[in-house]
């Protein structure tokens, strides 16, 4: 029988942790080590926000550079994990009747690698993204988690890669020791309460919770990826935090685990 596995958000801030020791990449590294090894990956990344439903086929998915202006050693980087179209069409099987795209374009982008390479170091395991349609609301990224829970049972390991809190205008890119602004405090504060006692509906409601939200989630594409994670909680999981910490003021790096 196959361990029930977790399901996990990260937030993964600045590309540069991909390449950095710092107390969220050592905090990816402890996930890695704590979670049963999954037979495959399935990755919600923010960075892959487009109108449609679609899932990663490849058989070698490449690693997407999504960003500019950062050291040669991070266009360098590659996470050379397999594919799963197996697990593509497992998804697509889950999903129906609605429409998802088998995608051969797309590969891993940085919401995925820049964690996974501390998650799973050896890149030995297969990964697969799903997109966010940007078309939908947040109820239907929500429900598309719900419908993918039964993966939990077959050793996939669905983790969401966004930021609770992502606002980059707000951001002090490269500066350490900045103390996080109130609302990026009050916010995370807010979901971290409503995500222990399992109110789901204000998640997914993020907009209903005022100014703090607005300045939070400026734009959607970081936080939508905690509703596919918060859609396969099942009611006996429990909740817990493995890495935490504001960078910059303004981007939340809390992790969440359900299970
Ligand atoms: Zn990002």
């Amino acid at each position: 029988m196959t361990d029930l596995m977790p399901a996990i958000f990260f937030g993964h801030g600045n590309p540069m942790n991909a390449i950095s020791k710092n107390v969220y990449s050592e905090g990816w590294t402890s996930i890695g080590k704590s979670v049963p090894r999954p037979k495959a990956v399935l990755s919600v990344s923010a960075h892959w926000y487009i109108q449609s439903c679609s899932v990663t086929a490849n058989l070698a998915p490449r690693t997407i550079h999504d960003f500019g202006g950062f050291p040669r050693e991070l266009y360098n980087m590659k996470y050379p994990a397999p594919g799963s179209p197996e697990l593509a069409r497992r998804i697509k099987g889950l999903l129906a009747p609605l429409s998802v795209n088998l995608d051969e374009s797309w590969g891993l982008d940085h919401g995925t690698w820049s964690v996974l390479t501390h998650v799973f170091p050896e890149a030995d395991i297969p990964v697969v993204q799903l997109s966010i349609d940007m078309t939908k609301s947040p109820m239907f990224h929500y429900q598309v988690g719900n419908k993918l829970a039964a993966l939990r049972e077959e050793g996939i390991l669905v983790i969401g890669s966004g930021n609770l809190v992502h606002n980059l205008s707000a951001y002090a890119w490269g500066e350490s020791g900045i103390h996080p602004f109130d609302w990026a405090l009050r916010f995370e504060t807010k979901v971290r309460e409503l995500l222990l006692k399992g109110e789901d509906s204000q998640i997914i409601d993020y907009e209903r919770l005022g100014p703090d939200a607005m300045l939070s989630v400026p734009t959607p594409e970081h936080y939508l990826p905690l509703l596919y994670v918060l859609g396969l909680r099942r009611k006996d999981d429990k909740v817990s935090f493995p890495v935490q910490g504001v960078d910059g003021g303004s981007v939340s790096m809390l992790a969440v685990q359900i299970g």
